[in-house]
């Protein structure tokens, strides 16, 4: 597979993963809160590269790949290199269309426990703000509504490039890696 396939295979699971998260929420009422943002705080979230590449090819595309490499290079804290609060009114991600994989996955996905039953991963916000919804959706997943799964998303990715999906890095070094995986592909084609 070439770099730009990979690239549509990845927008291809994440089309389909957005699909039927915005009908877990149509149908269970979740939603975050307006101008939350408070999970994308978190200092230690983890990423593949490959969940990135989408992004890397854009700032490639866009001739913003090596500015966006300094950024990073230059970067001591661990947050979120794209988080930015300071948007007026267009929420807190500065790529949201090119997020990576857990930030689609957070809030409206399943793990399976050990005796194989779907548990919803979600956070504390919507746990006690949205108590009646949150217990409701427990129920509805039990009962069959469909919740992408955590695990089987990450192995359609795994399907796509097992060297690039298998590890996780803090996620400002997997943006950098997926830059530098791109910057390289291009440099040596
Ligand atoms: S998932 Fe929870 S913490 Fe994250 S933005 Fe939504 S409501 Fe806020």
């Amino acid at each position: 597979m070439t770099l730009e396939e990979k690239v549509n295979a990845v927008n291809e699971v994440f089309e389909k993963l957005d699909a039927r998260i915005e009908a877990f929420q149509a149908n269970t009422a979740l939603h975050c809160k307006p101008g939350c943002g408070k999970c994308c705080y978190k200092p230690d979230i983890e990423a593949s590269v490959l969940e990135f590449l989408p992004f890397a090819l854009h700032l490639y595309k866009h001739h913003l790949a090596e500015q966006w490499l300094e950024k990073l290079e230059s970067k001591n804290d661990p947050l979120c290199l794209i988080l930015n609060p300071t948007q007026a009114g267009a929420g807190l991600c500065s790529e949201y269309t090119h997020r990576g994989l857990i930030c689609r996955l957070f809030g409206y996905s399943a793990r399976t426990n050990k005796y194989g039953k779907k548990e919803l991963v979600t956070c504390q916000v919507i746990k006690t703000e949205q108590a009646e919804s949150y217990r409701e959706a427990n129920e509805k997943i039990e009962s069959g509504l469909d919740i992408p799964v955590m695990n089987q998303v990450y192995m359609q990715l795994h399907a796509i490039d097992f060297e690039l999906a298998q590890k996780s890095y803090p996620i400002n070094r997997a943006i950098r890696h997926a830059i530098e995986t791109v910057l390289h592909y291009y440099a040596y084609r």
